[in-house]
């Protein structure tokens, strides 16, 4: 299956020759010229790699990192006009994974996405088994970060998957917020503690029957935990 390619680039000449080019190479493109709009589509959708230029109409490239790595593990690559240490030191810190300095030879750029690949498709190769470990009849799949209940695949984001593996690795261990916020949120300070409750409402309603006891139970003033029955 040909890779999926996420160009979000305003400049309108530079993001259609780039798209040609990748597409010259057989890969599959989308390009979004808006910055809000782009961060959604690659929420909405799963690329293997996201083009990303830094300045754009409404969202610029730091906060589109920021956010899609909150949800997902998607490669990004910036495309950086200033050749800034900053720049790019601030964009890595966001979560992106490389970086080239516009203006750029097209081969440089192509050359760096084969090697992405190259690099994603060993990694993959690597990973020996699907299942990451099972809880009642839950069983957690890390490598497309879903859970199978039943028979039924339920997609989760990463923050909803790495909450429920933390649980369901320490299973009858009570893990606090803090806990919860250290191992799943690595202390980023710009989250709030409740975020630890809103996720677990999130989960809850993906992976829980109606009807039926949460998988996650609430232990009073002290946190949450699955439990071996
Ligand atoms: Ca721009």
């Amino acid at each position: 299956m040909s890779k999926k390619i996420l160009v979000i680039e305003d400049e309108k000449n530079l993001a259609r020759f780039v798209s040609l080019e990748l597409q010259h190479e057989g890969y599959q493109v989308t390009v979004i010229s808006n910055g809000r709009t782009g961060l959604d589509v690659a929420l909405d959708k799963d690329f293997d790699l996201v083009l990303l230029d830094l300045l754009l109409p409404e969202m610029d490239g730091f906060e589109i990192t920021r956010r899609l790595q909150a949800e997902k593990t998607t490669y990004v690559m910036m495309m950086t006009a200033r050749d800034s240490v900053m720049d790019i030191v601030a964009g890595l810190d966001r979560g992106a994974d490389d970086y080239i300095i516009k203006p750029f030879a097209i081969e440089e750029l192509l050359a760096r996405v084969r090697a992405i690949f190259r690099r994603q498709d060993i990694e993959s190769s690597k990973k020996p088994s699907s299942t990451m470990g099972d809880y009642q009849n839950l069983k957690l799949n890390s490598q497309n970060r879903s859970v199978v209940r039943e028979g039924e695949e339920i997609s989760l984001t990463k923050r909803e998957f790495d909450l429920l593996s933390a649980l369901v690795t320490n299973v009858n261990h009570v893990l606090t917020r803090e806990d919860l916020l250290a191992s799943v949120w690595k202390y980023d300070d710009s989250v709030e503690t409740n975020v630890v409750d809103v996720y677990i409402r999130y989960l809850r309603g993906k992976i829980d029957v109606p009807g039926r006891e949460s998988y996650i139970q609430t232990v009073r003033g002290m946190g949450y935990v699955v439990r071996e029955h």
